[in-house]
This record gives structure tokens, sequence and C-alpha cells, in this order.
């Protein structure tokens, strides 16, 4: 009882303070573009969990097939021109420095489509395994000093700044330098207020061993999603993370149609199905982890990216996930808490 009482009167307390000092109340929410800071309530239909900033790397790798860069370019934003016409208002890029990320190329199709799109600083591997990079430091603090700069200064000599934190660990336990770029991660989005998004071995439960770290360095669950969570397949792994305070991106649901890939696709719409009839919607993402470089690689060599990377590119979510779930009974406002909702409050700059 008394802690009821003094939850109100805090609660009362709190409104009186917005009472005489509107600023207060007004929140900021503002998520960081690559075409600049923009109120997050103009994010729309998200995609938290995408690749196109690596586009340049095919277009060096197999340079005949267009006419240079110009070209390139253009046929990326046609195709992006369609997934926007369809609905999608920004796409997260989770594309790191050590994965052929190209910042300014990231913001000519984000330009001249009009899709919104979030950059990411953080890495992908520990250490990085494309030849001829490495990291800016090997130390909590000297990456974590990386990680800010490239969110409060800008992305390789550019004003263009990340608005997201990606972290990359492989298997079900980090490694010592995995570990090291978790903690890095961690408080650099104490520092800037940016999200971190983690790339996770879930069918080894991994987000379990990262949470326990991720809490010692005193981060806010709520600025963390274990991203690939669905090839887990286990309700229990998704219960005690949602209540935990952690979010789920759901974004490999498509691989489940493939026979090699388990869980099925079936199982893995369940399970999201399952998480928001238990009231948990606002704590799952959808996406699809598309490398987008992947639809634009010549006919010859297109065959083993289109194993992983679903039928529908970029609209897979929009156009048979989630039907699909509606079909199975999940609710219209529970489809716009993930796709819209979730993405507003979690870019939002803390
Ligand atoms: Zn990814």
């Amino acid at each position: 009882m008394t802690s009821l009482l003094t939850g109100r009167r805090d609660f009362l307390a709190g409104i009186a303070a917005v009472i005489s000092n509107p600023a207060a109340g007004a929140a900021k929410t503002i998520a960081q573009t690559v075409l600049g800071p923009l109120d997050a309530s103009q994010l729309g239909f998200t995609l938290p969990h995408e690749h196109l900033a690596e586009g340049a790397y095919y277009l060096r790798k197999w340079p005949r097939d267009w006419g240079g860069r110009a070209e390139f370019v253009a046929r990326t934003v046609e195709k992006l021109q369609v997934v926007r016409a369809a609905g999608i208002g920004t796409i997260v890029d989770l594309t790191t420095y050590d994965v052929f990320r190209d910042i300014g190329f990231l913001e000519e199709i984000s330009r001249k489509s009009g899709l919104h799109m979030i950059a990411a600083t953080g890495q992908r591997f520990f250490p990085p395994n494309v030849a001829g990079v490495t990291m800016p430091a090997r130390t909590i603090e000297g990456l974590a000093v990386f990680f800010t700069r490239e969110i409060r200064e800008g992305i390789d000599g550019t004003a263009i700044k990340a608005g997201v934190i990606k972290i990359g660990i492989i298997a079900g336990k980090p490694t010592p330098l995995e570990e090291t770029g978790l903690r890095a991660g961690a408080r650099a989005s104490k520092a800037t207020g940016a999200p971190i998004r983690i790339h996770t071995h879930a069918a080894d439960r991994a987000g379990e061993n990262l949470a326990s770290i991720l809490e010692s360095e005193g981060i806010d669950p709520a600025r963390v999603s274990f991203d690939h969570s669905d090839d887990s397949g286990e309700m229990d792994y998704f219960l005690g993370l949602v209540k935990r305070g952690y979010s789920l991106g759901m974004d490999h649901v498509h691989r489940g149609l493939r026979p090699e890939f388990k869980p099925a696709f079936e199982r893995r719409s369940e399970c999201i199905r399952q998480l928001c009839d238990a009231g948990f919607a606002g704590k799952i993402f959808l996406s699809q982890d598309v490398e987008f470089g992947g639809s634009l690689l010549p006919e010859g060599v297109k065959e083993w990216r289109d194993t992983i990377d679903p039928p529908d590119g970029l609209l897979f979510t929009s156009r048979k996930l989630i039907p699909h779930l509606e079909h199975n009974g999940v609710t219209g406002r529970d489809i716009r808490t993930m796709t819209v909702e979730n993405p507003r409050r979690f870019f939002t700059l803390a």
C-alpha cells in the first residue's frame, strides 16, 4: 500500500512538473536518419533490420553488369520506389563499417527514393573478416569512442550520422572480443541514447547470455533488440526475454519456407501470434534481413543469395507474413504496434 501511495505521489508530482514547465513534458522524439534528424512519428511502417549500404560491394565485384555507379544507383532507386509505393516508410540499414558499408550510397538512395533510412554504427564481426579492414580499437573504451563518434559526429568523414548500434555475436556465448564489442555498444548507447540491435544465434538461446552482460553495463533492456530471434522456436526463450524488457527481431521468418532452415515458417509465425496473444506485441519487430544488393546481382551469380533472401525481397513482411498473421488472428492493432509504434519508440534517441 505504501508503495502504491508513493507511486501515485510521484505520478502527481510528475504531472505538476509538466504543467508548470510544458517543455519538460514535450518529450523529444527525434530519430537520426541519413538525411538528418526526423520526428520519429514520420518514420511510418519501418523495416528495422535490412542491408542496402553494401551495394557498392556488388558494383565493384561485377562492374561490367552496370554502366557505372550512376546506373547502379538508378536501378536501386527504381526498385526502392516500388517498396515505398507499397507503404514502407523507413528502412534501417544494419551494415557496419567492417562489411562494406558505403554511407554515401545509402544517403543517395534515400534521397532519390524518398524512403527514410537509418544507418548503423557498431561492428558485425569481431575481429573483422574482410581483408584490409582493421578495428579502430580493441578495448571497450576505444570502441565505445568510435561508435559514439559515428552517432554524434558522422561516418567516414561525412556529416551523416548513425542512428542505431549493431553488434554481431556469432554463437550462443560471445567470444572475449565480441564481449568487448557488446560492452562498448552498451556504453555508446548510454552515452548517445541510440538503441542497440544484436545479431544473435537464437537457436542456442544467445539472448540469455547477452542479457546478463548488458545488464552488468546498466543498460535499459527497452533499448535492446535481439535480432534473428525467430531462429529459435521456443516460447519459453521468447517469454523470458520479453518479460525482462528486451525486444525480439523476427526477421528470418521467410527462411522457414525452405526445408533446410529450421524452424519452419509455420512455427515462426505461430510464435509471433502467441507472443501477441500474450500481450507482447510491443516487444516484437518484423523485418527480413535482406541483403538488397543480392537482388541486383547478375543472373549467373544470384542463385546463392536467392536461397536465403525472401521471394518478395523487402516486401515479404507486408505481402506474405502480415496477411498470414492476420489470417491466424493477429489483430490490425498488434500489426501496427509491431511495424509502426515499436520502431517509432525504439529509434527515438533516448
Ligand atoms: Zn543482418
